[in-house]
């Protein structure tokens, strides 16, 4: 519908990612065995390097009562690029077997399957969000941020449409759904936190779509993990000592220096 009112063009492939998620259904009592929880917590585990094949993403894994939501978040553009054609439901496949997800999820039942888009990045909320007669809320209006960490899109999708609400309230107080009224809209979002969030991180697909990202510094993480809890036959040398090497191995050049200044920015 935005679309069609012109206050959008169509949707790159960079600034969307395809989510798969899986609900499984498993006992309260074994998810709170498997998880270390008592009952009434949650856990929230996140994932990224090998498991998206060099690709930008993440995957996820939440608790919840009785089932446990598992998931993968891909770049569309990242994917389509990707020579030989890697295909999402093998990752996903992947995914699920590898050694950390496998035991978690043994013997639970598919409830529900589904494929969504997200929009990525701060960078693309719709510039007017509001005609004559429409305002866009929410994942429509490109309110959905991609930071590293976290995907976040729930409570920018809550209070736009709050926003829009009251908007709306006005309008029909006045009998009037001009896009003059209406701009009262982004008005009220440049106060919120929605725009000014967007705002703050509009840099972060940049700096996350740097396949060093998911690819050189996981393995960097782990190589040098794993030098320090090695203990082979002769002397171990100081913990210093390893990490120091480690850091002249892979992070004392100018391409790690560029890195760094790009995620400054987010
Ligand atoms: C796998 C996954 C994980 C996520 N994880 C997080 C997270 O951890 N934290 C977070 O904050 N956000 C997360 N998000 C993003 C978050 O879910 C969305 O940003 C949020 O749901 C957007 O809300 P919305 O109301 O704008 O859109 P939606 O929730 O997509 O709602 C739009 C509704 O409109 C309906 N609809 C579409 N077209 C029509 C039509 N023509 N007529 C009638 N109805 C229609 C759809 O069926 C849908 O019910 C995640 C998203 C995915 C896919």
């Amino acid at each position: 519908m935005a679309e069609q009112a012109g206050l959008r063009g169509a949707l790159t492939p960079r600034h969307a990612a395809v989510a798969l998620k899986e609900v499984i259904r498993l006992a309260p009592e074994v998810i709170e065995e498997r998880f270390g929880l008592t009952p009434g917590e949650g856990a929230a585990h996140l994932f990224f390097g090998a498991i998206t094949p060099g690709l930008f993403g993440g995957g996820f894994l939440y608790t919840n009562r009785d089932t446990l939501s598992l998931g993968l978040v891909l770049g569309i553009e990242s994917f389509l690029e990707s020579k030989p054609p890697l295909e999402t439901h093998r990752i996903f496949e992947a995914f699920k077997e590898r050694q950390e997800i496998a035991h978690l999820i043994k013997g639970g039942e598919l409830a529900e399957y589904s494929a969504h888009l997200i929009p990525e990045g701060g960078n693309s909320p719709l510039p007017q969000p509001y005609g004559d007669g429409i305002v866009v809320v929410g994942d429509a209006a490109g309110l959905a941020l991609n930071m590293g960490i976290t995907v976040r899109g729930m409570e920018f999708a809550i209070a736009s449409g709050y926003l829009a609400a009251q908007t709306v309230k006005k309008a029909k107080e006045k009998g009037d759904f001009s896009a003059s009224t209406l701009a009262l809209y982004q008005t009220l979002l440049k106060e919120s936190f929605v725009l000014k969030d967007m705002k703050t991180f509009r840099h972060s697909l940049e700096a996350l779509e740097n396949p060093r990202m998911t690819g050189f510094y996981p393995q960097w993480a782990c190589k040098v993990l794993e030098q320090l809890f090695w203990i082979g036959e002769g002397p171990k040398e100081r913990i210093s000592s390893t990490l120091w090497k480690g850091a002249r191995q892979g992070l004392l050049n100018f391409q790690v220096l560029k890195d760094l200044l790009m995620l400054r920015r987010i």
